[in-house]
């Protein structure tokens, strides 16, 4: 165990120190493939980009069990200053998919060596996560016809969860995310005679306070929802009125529904108030990542095989309103995605100084190998 620890841990500072953006990934997914291919596996590489599939087969059984890790980093600077640190400035591994990628390729070592299961293990490292592009990606180069699986299994570091924790949960437990921008146009103007033009600044401001009733006075109190305004951008100077503004956001939601609602009150209020000040309102809203929805029964039986390697499992804690493009791939084949701890300590993910855990990477490998082998059991029938 502790070769494996070492050796992980090698994986994982070396990934960590040549971080690449998504579909961008050709070192990353050279060293999984080689890595791989090095322990006997039967190794597929681009895969929808960048993405790499390998297989596993033991005994008889014609089950197949997926196990999902990504490999693309963000584009942030950064400032961890560790003897690790990322070697390509502005891009860093923020989100700990260096971390996900080693906890995998340690399960692949262990399973390869020592077996302990009856079926086909299929590790898939998918390109661009961050931006919800690498999963879909896969699956339009075919991914499920040509390395069919019968369930599929993700998991994700958690900052401010001990290390050898777990939470997941049956349903929803991550968001849709949807996002819009609402562009206003007046006429702009010398800031000292507003009355001869149609400034924007004014009902752009009124737009943004106006958007925050969807959730508390449109949505259903039962549903969850948020709607955040993240950007407001105007053409205007400080001694000249805006004639364009552009206001810009994020809306998170578990149900369609929801998300329906949220773009029919958006364009509803963002008309209202341009009819309201004599401007003009264009929106535009589109859907990024789809709510991830646990198979109710697998994510029990994660919870039990999560329960064998962990110090403590939650296998009913909260949804989260972030988004993860592993629901991709429970559009086709059902699955349980889960959080494994990064520590009390961690930065949160997508801080500059942010870094993933070394001490939690053998429990990453392990949860990946004990669902493998509870799914792909010897024993059953
Ligand atoms: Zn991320
Ligand atoms: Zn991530």
């Amino acid at each position: 165990m502790k070769d494996l620890i070492e050796r992980m841990t090698g994986w994982r500072r070396d990934l960590h120190r040549h971080p690449e953006f998504g579909f961008e990934e050709q070192r990353t997914a050279r060293f999984v493939a080689d890595t791989l291919r090095d322990m006997g596996l039967d190794v597929a590489e681009g895969i929808g980009g960048t993405g790499v599939v390998a297989t596993l087969q033991r005994g008889t059984s014609n089950r197949a069990i997926a196990l999902r890790a990504d490999m693309d980093a963000l584009r942030i600077t950064e400032t961890t200053e560790s003897e690790w640190a990322s070697t390509s400035p502005g891009t860093m591994h923020a989100c700990g998919h260096d971390g996900h990628t080693s906890c995998l390729l340690g399960a692949a070592r262990i399973l390869a060596q020592e077996g302990g299961f009856d079926g086909t293990v299929r590790f898939i490292f998918q390109p661009a996560e961050e931006w919800g592009q690498g999963a879909q990606a896969m699956i339009d180069d075919g991914l499920i016809d040509r390395f069919p699986f019968d369930e599929i299994y993700g998991l994700h570091n958690m900052p401010g969860l001990p290390v050898g924790h777990v939470q997941t949960r049956p349903g929803a437990i991550m968001s849709a995310e949807d996002i819009f921008e609402i562009e206003l146009t007046g006429l702009g103007g010398h800031a000292s005679r507003p009355h001869a033009g149609r400034e924007v600044m004014t009902p752009a401001c009124a737009l943004v306070l106006e958007l925050q009733t969807i959730v508390s006075r449109r949505v259903d109190p039962g549903d969850i929802a948020v709607v955040s305004v993240t950007e407001l951008l105007t053409d205007g100077v400080r001694n000249a009125l805006p004639g364009k503004a552009r206001v810009m956001g994020d809306a998170r939601s578990f149900r369609p529904e929801v998300s329906a609602l949220i773009e029919a009150e958006m364009r509803r209020i963002a008309s209202g108030i341009a009819l309201g000040h004599g401007v003009e309102a264009h929106v535009t809203y589109s859907r990024e990542f789809v709510p991830l929805l646990n198979d109710p029964e697998l994510a029990t039986a994660f919870g039990e095989a999560a329960a064998q390697v962990s110090a403590a499992v939650d296998a009913n804690a909260p949804a989260i309103t972030a988004s993860e493009d592993f629901a991709r791939f429970l559009a086709h084949v059902r699955g349980c995605f889960a959080f494994f701890g990064n520590g009390e300590d961690s930065a949160p993910l997508h801080n500059p100084g942010y870094d993933f855990n070394d001490a939690s990477l053998l429990h990453g490998a392990c949860l990946h190998v004990e669902i493998a082998r509870q799914r792909l059991s010897e024993r059953s029938v």
